[in-house]
């Protein structure tokens, strides 16, 4: 059988090869090599996308994260030591971003059909210092309901988006003024363009999203030295910028996501039909809605055999990934911070995930051979 890639990111730039060449070179020949046209283009071009009102290009999706909630702070909104509410069962740049920015993070366990935080467990971990609410589209599943926003109204919380998987998602939930696109629907929202994203960049970056002018401009300033204007410092910022060859190339691929991200669905439909051995819990498919961009296809293997599916699949050339073996609350540079047995769910999540492949190298033969593996696991 043919060697099935997890992700070929040569593959993924493949089909835009010549139109990203032309423009780094339209870079390397304007002379302009930090900020200038390309990073505000983009930034023009992303905003309609994505029908937010501000955005600033950044240097990856942690300073993003990282840039809102150092932003909130300078800004009286938070104070260090405050409570961030986040996802227990999500990657572990969400929560760095937080401790960094000196508050609290606050982990609530996972919905185990969802797998995105479970939003009925929230309120029961606000307290008084609790001021802020994280939420992370998982694996391109949007988590957005009523319940978010109420909680976040009641609470008077900033409710602040890890949209690292989810670009060009969705909500599914019209009706109380506050649907659209991933990113945009909250106080402010973090894109990763990390290579391996639905919007990959040829390297790091990132982007903030928000409706807020004001958080809009501390942030920009953050990410340049903290600098309003030149060789004027308002705060001790960061050098957190966009590259503009970054820029550049994602100016190239914006238009051709929405297509990208219809394929992913296709593919996850596919999974979802061909994947019949009961030994394998398929993922909740949301059908007919935008909800879901399958930046991963995540199975789950339960009775402690995930490693063996695992194996067999690499033995038979099938690249697979695990999303998150260890969650956040388990690496050593949070040793002793939280009990990994106040998070059930997410405990459960990491011993019995595994990522299939999902990407545009993967065809619907791909996916054939790939499923007709799995179905001998049983
Ligand atoms: C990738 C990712 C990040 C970090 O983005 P970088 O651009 O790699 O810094 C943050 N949160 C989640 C959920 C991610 O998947």
């Amino acid at each position: 059988m043919k060697k099935h890639q997890f992700l070929d990111l040569a593959e993924v730039n493949a089909p835009y090869m010549d139109e990203m060449a032309e423009a780094a070179g339209r870079v390397i020949r304007s002379g302009r090599y930090v900020g200038g046209v390309e990073c505000e283009s983009f930034e023009n071009e992303l905003g309609k996308f994505l029908g937010a009102p501000y955005i600033i290009g950044v240097s990856n999706g942690l300073d993003a994260l990282r840039l809102i909630l150092k932003g909130w702070v300078e800004m009286g909104i938070l104070t260090p030591g405050d409570e961030v509410i986040v996802p227990a069962n999500t990657y572990i740049a969400s929560v760095l971003a937080v401790s960094d920015a000196g508050l609290v993070p606050v982990p609530v366990d996972a919905d185990l059909t969802t797998m995105n935080i479970d939003t009925s467990k929230i309120e029961a971990a606000v307290t008084p210092r609790t001021k802020a609410l994280m939420v992370v589209h998982l694996y391109g599943r949007i988590v957005w309901d009523e319940k978010i926003i109420e909680l976040a109204r009641r609470y008077g919380l900033k409710v602040i988006e890890d949209n690292a998987q989810a670009i060009g998602a969705e909500a599914p939930v019209p009706g109380f003024g506050t649907s659209g696109m991933a990113g945009s629907l909250a106080d402010a929202g973090a894109i990763s363009f990390y290579p391996t994203k639905n919007l990959g960049a040829v390297g790091d970056a990132g982007a903030v999203v928000t409706g807020d002018e004001k958080l809009a401009r501390v942030v920009r300033a953050l990410s340049n030295y903290g600098s309003d204007r030149r060789y004027h410092n308002i705060y001790c910022g960061y050098n957190c910028r966009l590259d503009p060859i970054q820029a550049a190339m994602m100016r190239v691929k914006l238009p051709h996501l929405k297509e990208e991200n219809d394929l992913r669905r296709t593919r996850a439909r596919l999974y979802d039909r061909l994947i019949t051995t009961d030994a394998v819990i398929k993922p909740d498919i949301v059908e007919d809605s935008g909800d879901h961009v399958w930046h991963q296809y995540v199975v789950r293997v339960p009775g402690g055999r995930r490693d063996e599916l695992k194996k067999m699949l690499e033995d038979e050339g099938v690249m697979t990934d695990i999303h998150y073996a260890v969650p956040f609350y388990r690496q050593p540079c949070y040793e002793g911070r939280w009990n990994p047995a106040d998070f059930p769910v997410s405990e459960k999540l990491a011993s019995e995930v595994l990522s299939l492949p999902v990407g545009p190298g993967t065809k619907p033969e791909d996916i054939e051979e790939i499923t007709s593996v799995i179905n001998r696991f049983v």
